[in-house]
C-alpha cells in the first residue's frame, strides 16, 4: 500500500479482475461491468499495475540501447567523432546483456494477462536480437584487430 502526500485518497489505477478493463483504487466497484471490488484487492492489483508499467518502461530502455548498438557502429566509421561511436561500442556491448538479464530477473515472476507485459517482454527481446548480431561482429572485430596487432 502506498500513501502519497495525500495519504489514503491517493488513487492508483488497476485492471478490473473480471473485465480487465482500466479503473483506479477509489471504486468500490467497476465502473465498467459493476464487479464489486474488495479494497485490498484493489490495492494489491494496483501494485502489480506499478510493477507492469515500471516493466514496461525499463523494457523500452533495453530496446533503445539494442537500437543503439548499429548506430555506434555506424557512428565509428565516421572522421572525428568516430571515438563516440567505438565508447558507444564497448559501453552498449555490456548494457545491453546486462539491462535484457536485469529485466529477466525482475519481472519475469509477474503474472499477469496484461497485453503491456506481453508487449515489454517482446520489447527486450527486439532489443537482445538487435544487440546480438552487430554486438558479435564489434567483439569478432575487436578479437581480429587484438591478433594482428601483436
Ligand atoms: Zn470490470
Amino acid at each position: 500500500m502506498t500513501f502519497g502526500y495525500f495519504g489514503a485518497f491517493k488513487m492508483r489505477t488497476f485492471r478490473c479482475p473480471n473485465c480487465d478493463k482500466v479503473i483506479d483504487t477509489s471504486m468500490t466497484a467497476c465502473r465498467h461491468c459493476s464487479t464489486p471490488i474488495d479494497r485490498n484487492a484493489a490495492e494489491a492489483a494496483a501494485d502489480l499495475q506499478e510493477k507492469v508499467n515500471q516493466a514496461g518502461f525499463d523494457a523500452s530502455i533495453v530496446k533503445q540501447l539494442g537500437i543503439w548498438m548499429p548506430v555506434s557502429l555506424l557512428v565509428a566509421f565516421l572522421p572525428i567523432i568516430g571515438i563516440v561511436g567505438l565508447l558507444g561500442q564497448v559501453v552498449l556491448f555490456f548494457a545491453v546483456p546486462v539491462f535484457f538479464i536485469r529485466w529477466w530477473i525482475k519481472y519475469s515472476g509477474i503474472q499477469t494477462r496484461d497485453p503491456d507485459f506481453k508487449s515489454a517482454k517482446r520489447a527486450t527481446m527486439i532489443g537482445l536480437l538487435i544487440w546480438l548480431p552487430f554486438g558479435g561482429f564489434s567483439f569478432i572485430s575487436s578479437v581480429a584487430r587484438f591478433m594482428t596487432a601483436r
